[in-house]
């Protein structure tokens, strides 16, 4: 059984209404939020949902520069083991550089997915058969 409505505090900002509970002879003290509070204010929303905005285009960029580095580093390294490669043909063929880079198949496994730039639009690796080197197009994928 409610009793009448006590003071109202402020803890932590909250709200908090407390009443006089009436239970038999010994009387009770309850305390609570009060069930109709406004809530947020528009304002608050706004500036909530403004500050989410900021949040999410920060980590979208930050997103794209490490997809970016990783596609990059991730290239680099196709690079030198088809370099390593045209070393080993190299070695094995009497200092003769590969003609074309298919002919690397037997030193590379998965040759077919390494030969090509791991950026979009993914360009094939190119290769230079008179100096043995292999590099790619895009711009800072050079070694
Ligand atoms: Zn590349």
């Amino acid at each position: 059984m409610p009793g009448r409505a006590a003071s109202l505090l402020y803890a932590n900002r909250l709200p908090i209404y407390c009443w006089e509970v009436d239970w038999g002879q010994s009387g009770a003290r309850m305390c609570g939020v009060r069930a109709d509070d406004r809530g947020f204010t528009l304002v608050e929303t706004m500036v909530v949902v403004a500050i989410l905005g900021v949040l999410v285009l920060i980590a979208f960029a930050s997103y794209g520069v490490s997809v970016g580095q990783a596609q990059r580093v991730a290239c680099l390294h196709n690079q030198r083991v088809i370099q390593d490669a045209v070393i080993q043909y190299e070695i094995a063929n009497n200092s003769m550089y590969p003609p074309v880079l298919n002919d690397l198949a037997p030193y590379v496994r998965r040759l077919p997915e390494l030969d090509k730039c791991t950026s979009p639009p993914f360009n094939p690796l190119v290769y230079d058969p008179d100096t043995g080197t292999v590099s790619c197009s895009t711009p800072g994928h050079q070694q």
